[in-house]
Formats: structure tokens, sequence, C-alpha cells
């Protein structure tokens, strides 16, 4: 019996290149006859005809599924739903506008298959410093989400990836609303393997991703998966009121018992200017401290699996224990 794989691809008015896209999709699969394929279209609310190409489609391959959305939800959601519904032993995520080369799959199953249990997908364009959505701030977030998080963010990785499906059981559980799916995905913590492409043009029509939509997503990534943020206030509310407690010291010193041999004549108005900025540092600090409950109550709300344990690579489990360590919030890959 062949192994089923299953590609499932997001799609948000993309009328005009979709039938392209399924022949370039066609024509690689068509190379990889060591598999079946389930192909799942998850139509995003498309307000365009996207619907209609994919049930003719449909209706000329069996493997085609649609999974239609009531309303767009965002690619985020999109690639979940599909993810959800995908039954492969291994599951491809793809974009349907061309930019995720099909040429690479061939690559991607061998990885798969030589045990790898995500592959990803990164892009190695060398940017041109003037596109700075697409290049510049791109990089600095991931930098700064893979420094600042529990999650291995390697800059450059992209939604184009295979999980299997152990990946895929695990990412299941993951509830909350306001994600980004690679984000999460890179949080489980399975050793990823990469792969390097360079994205094509798109086939046609317009990203959709762009402006105010990136960056609501680039916050929902952030907030989700780091909570440095929200311990800003109580860092600079400590060097704040470190540094002026300090220097009132210093000066009171000098001004005082040396009789001030720098000759700064700091008056009292000097000292009322230092007394502000330490209140000031106090009332960041107690914000701080508020912001370390909220962290709390942040990531228990986000009811994340305790630990993921890598089944496959463990020895003697205890199976009575296993069901006890699920109710409790553990989950095994
Ligand atoms: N997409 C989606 N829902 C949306 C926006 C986009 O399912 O709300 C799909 C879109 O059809 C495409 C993929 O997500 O297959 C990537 O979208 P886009 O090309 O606009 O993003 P970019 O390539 O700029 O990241
Ligand atoms: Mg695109």
């Amino acid at each position: 019996m062949k192994q089923l794989v299953s590609v499932v691809i997001p799609i948000y008015n993309e009328q005009d290149g979709l039938a392209r896209f399924y022949l370039k999709l066609n024509q690689a699969l068509g190379r990889l006859g060591k598999y079946r394929f389930e192909l799942i279209f998850v139509n995003d609310g498309s307000q365009d005809d996207s619907a209609e190409v994919i049930r003719r489609l449909a209706a000329k391959d069996r493997r085609v599924r649609l999974l239609q959305l009531v309303r767009n939800f965002g690619k985020e959601i999109a690639t979940t739903a599909g993810l959800h519904y995908a039954a492969g032993e291994a599951i491809i995520l793809i974009d349907a506008d061309g930019q995720h080369p099909v040429s690479l799959l061939p690559k991607m199953l061998k990885k798969w298959q030589n045990g790898a249990r995500l592959v990803i997908g990164v892009r190695r364009d060398r940017l041109p410093a003037g596109r700075l959505f697409k290049g510049m701030l791109p990089r600095l977030f991931y930098r700064l989400l893979g420094r600042s998080s529990d999650a291995a963010i390697v800059p450059g990785s992209t939604d184009f990836r295979l999980l299997d499906k152990s990946v895929k059981r695990v990412f299941s559980k993951l509830k909350e609303r306001r994600r980004m799916t690679r984000g999460l995905i890179d949080w489980l913590g399975f050793t990823p393997e990469y792969i390097a492409f360079t994205p094509a043009a798109r086939l046609s029509g317009k990203p959709s991703y762009s402006g105010a939509k990136r960056l609501k997503l680039a916050l929902d990534g952030f907030v989700s998966l780091s909570l440095a943020p929200l311990y800003f206030a109580a860092w600079a509310g400590l060097v704040i009121t470190g540094g002026s407690a300090l220097a009132i010291l210093l000066l009171l010193i000098e001004q005082t018992l040396l009789g001030d041999p720098w000759q700064l004549k700091v008056g009292l108005a000097g000292f009322a200017v230092l007394l502000v900025l330490l209140l000031a540092g106090l009332l960041l600090v107690s914000q701080g401290i508020l912001a370390a409950y909220l962290a709390h109550i942040h990531t228990e709300t986000q009811n994340r699996p305790l630990y993921v344990i890598d089944s496959a690579n463990s020895i003697r489990l205890n199976q009575r224990k296993r069901n006890e360590a699920a109710t409790a919030g553990g989950t095994e890959a």
C-alpha cells in the first residue's frame, strides 16, 4: 500500500492563477508515483470564483478535496483547518500563488523518508534594502522573536513546509485563536531540516497579505510566542529607578559632604527632577509587576500542552501512565 501524503493549499481570491498552479502541482506529483496524494484546497472565503475553479478540478481529479470556510479567516486559520482535515502520513503546506516551487516537493519527501519529521522551506533571496516590508522588517522580526521566545525560529523560514503526522497530531492540540501557524509549529520543538528556495513571482493577482495584515500577524506571532514586550516596562523602570537613585546619592555626597568640588551647583530644582525620575521609575516597575501577573494569565489561557514527549524516540514509556499524563496536560507526538 502506498503512503498517503496530504497537500494543503490555502486559497484566497486566486481564481486566475489557480488552474495553472494545479497543472504545475499535478506535473510534479506525477513524478512521485510511489505515494498517493490528497489535495486539500482550503477556500478561505474567496470573493471571486476560486471555489468554482476548485470544483471543476475536483470533478476531473479524485484527489482534490475542497474545504470551504464560511468567510475569510486569514491564512493562519485556513492552513490550520487544512492541517486538521489532512489524513496523510505527511502533510505539505504550500501557497497557491506559485511562489513556493513545486519542484522542491521530491526533496522534501526524501528528507521525510530519511526520518525528518519537519521540513521547512527557507527563503534565500537576497532582499534589496528598499523592500522594507518584505525584506528587512521580517528578518529583524524573526531575529527578535527567535531570541525572545522558546521557539527556534530561523529568519526567512516560511509556511512552505512538510509535517509528519506526529507533528500534526501535537499541533492540533494547540487551541489559541490569534496564531501564527509557522511560529506555533516551531514552538513544538521538533528538529527541522531546512530547504532553501528562491520564491518565484506570483502566478497572477496581488498578494493579499500586505501592510496592515502583515503587521497584525507579526504582532499576534510576537504576543503569542514571546513575553519580552510585556516585561519591557519593568526593565525600563529598573534602569530609571536605579539610575536616578544612584545620581541622587552621588550628588548629595558631592554637594554636601564634599562641598561641591566639581562646581555643579545643583539646586533644589535639580534634585526635584531626579526625584520625579525616581518616582516614574517606580511606577514603571509596578507596571512591570502587573505585567508579570498578566503574563502568567496569558500563558495559562493559551492552554498549550505542558510538554511534548517524542514517543517514537522514547523507550518503554509506562503504558498505564500514558493516559494519566495526557489528562494532566502532557502530550505525545
Ligand atoms: N491566503 C489565504 N487567506 C488570506 C490571505 C491569503 O488563504 O486571507 C492564501 C493565498 O491564497 C495564498 C497564500 O495564502 O495561497 C499566501 O498569500 P499571499 O501570496 O497573499 O501572501 P505572501 O506570499 O505575500 O506571504
Ligand atoms: Mg504569495
